[in-house]
């Protein structure tokens, strides 16, 4: 067990000394441009993602429906797949590019800590890796370069954090992929039913082996990303459900915050009353565009593995 003395060097007793060298003036760059994280693992996967879904898309459409005689069966089957496809890459896209609730970066200032207004004796966290103050429940993402509200986990596939204000298409973009690759999966079994009854060479504007394998691939693809999606779904809604983030499971913190009831917490996560709006990716969380900071609350004299300042006692 560790020593609490060194980490009181980390303690910054003074506000008047609270002028970081390293600290830019806090930048509200969320407010004109597109949330894009430069990573190039992430930008890999989430183009592979999507690469992916084409890979489906073309299998589902080229090999399976269009060769197909029966055109209403084509045609339902064409429309469910291609609508789900399509929300799944809309969610991926709204899950990449939203801010997921990034801390204005550099913002541990003296003006604007004096700016809070804070009682003598409360405490505030500084993170030291991109010098903002970090409200509560806030962690620091080391690929955004961010302290992130309310961050669940940094998600390479979507190339971004999921947060508070991207949950919502994160767990949709889940939900997507698993009904798809559950449809893909139903879909693959009919067509090799029908094609052992029926002639290889009409079942199929490919060969028999061409066909045959595009349909393993799809079989390997769609069962992979059902069990990953569906896995990554329950997860998601079950944090939702208990108001506990994923990185605060990992790290098995004690909760601090108020704990909102499952069914509030649906409400938060989705931007509303239970609605069709909960299974759109187009629609906003408009409630969520605030840059205030809630200070949290800690008992006095509490040593935290973070940068600690705390408002002086007057005398
Ligand atoms: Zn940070
Ligand atoms: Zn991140």
């Amino acid at each position: 067990m560790r020593s609490p003395v060194p980490r009181f060097r980390d303690v910054e007793r003074q506000v008047a000394s609270l002028q970081p060298v390293q600290c830019d003036p806090p930048c509200h760059d969320r407010q004109n441009t597109m949330w894009f994280i430069r990573d190039a693992c992430g930008i890999v996967c989430a183009i592979i993602t999507w690469l992916l879904v084409m890979f489906a898309e073309f299998v589902v459409l080229f090999v399976m429906l269009l060769p197909t005689k029966n055109l209403t069966y084509s045609l339902v089957n064409g429309t469910i797949f291609n609508s789900l496809a399509f929300l799944a890459l809309a969610s991926h896209f709204r899950a990449m590019c939203t801010d997921p609730g990034a801390v204005p970066k550099g913002n541990a200032t003296k003006e604007y800590i004096e700016s809070l207004q804070l009682k003598p004796g409360q405490v505030v966290y500084k993170c030291p890796k991109c010098c903002s103050i970090k409200p509560d429940r806030a962690h620091h993402c080391s690929v955004c370069k961010r302290c992130i509200r309310k961050m669940d986990h940094h998600c390479p596939w979507v190339n971004n954090c999921v947060g508070e204000n991207n949950q919502k298409y994160f767990v949709l973009f889940t939900m997507y992929i698993a009904l798809i690759s559950l449809h893909a999966l139903i879909m693959v079994v009919f067509h090799f039913l029908y094609c052992f009854e029926d002639d290889w060479m009409k079942c199929s504007t490919f060969s028999p082996p061409a066909t045959v394998i595009l349909l393993i691939l799809l079989c390997f693809e769609g069962l992979l990303f059902l069990i990953f999606t569906s896995v990554m779904f329950g997860t998601q809604v079950h944090s939702i459900c208990t108001d506990e983030t994923g990185i605060e499971k990992l790290k098995g913190e004690i909760p601090r915050w108020e704990k909102i009831p499952c069914w509030e917490g649906m409400k938060e996560a989705f931007g509303g009353p239970l609605s069709l709006a909960w299974l759109s990716p187009f629609t906003d969380l408009s409630c969520r565009t605030d840059d205030s900071t809630s200070i949290p609350e800690a008992p006095q004299g509490e040593i935290i593995e973070e940068d600690v300042i705390e408002i002086p006692l007057r005398h």
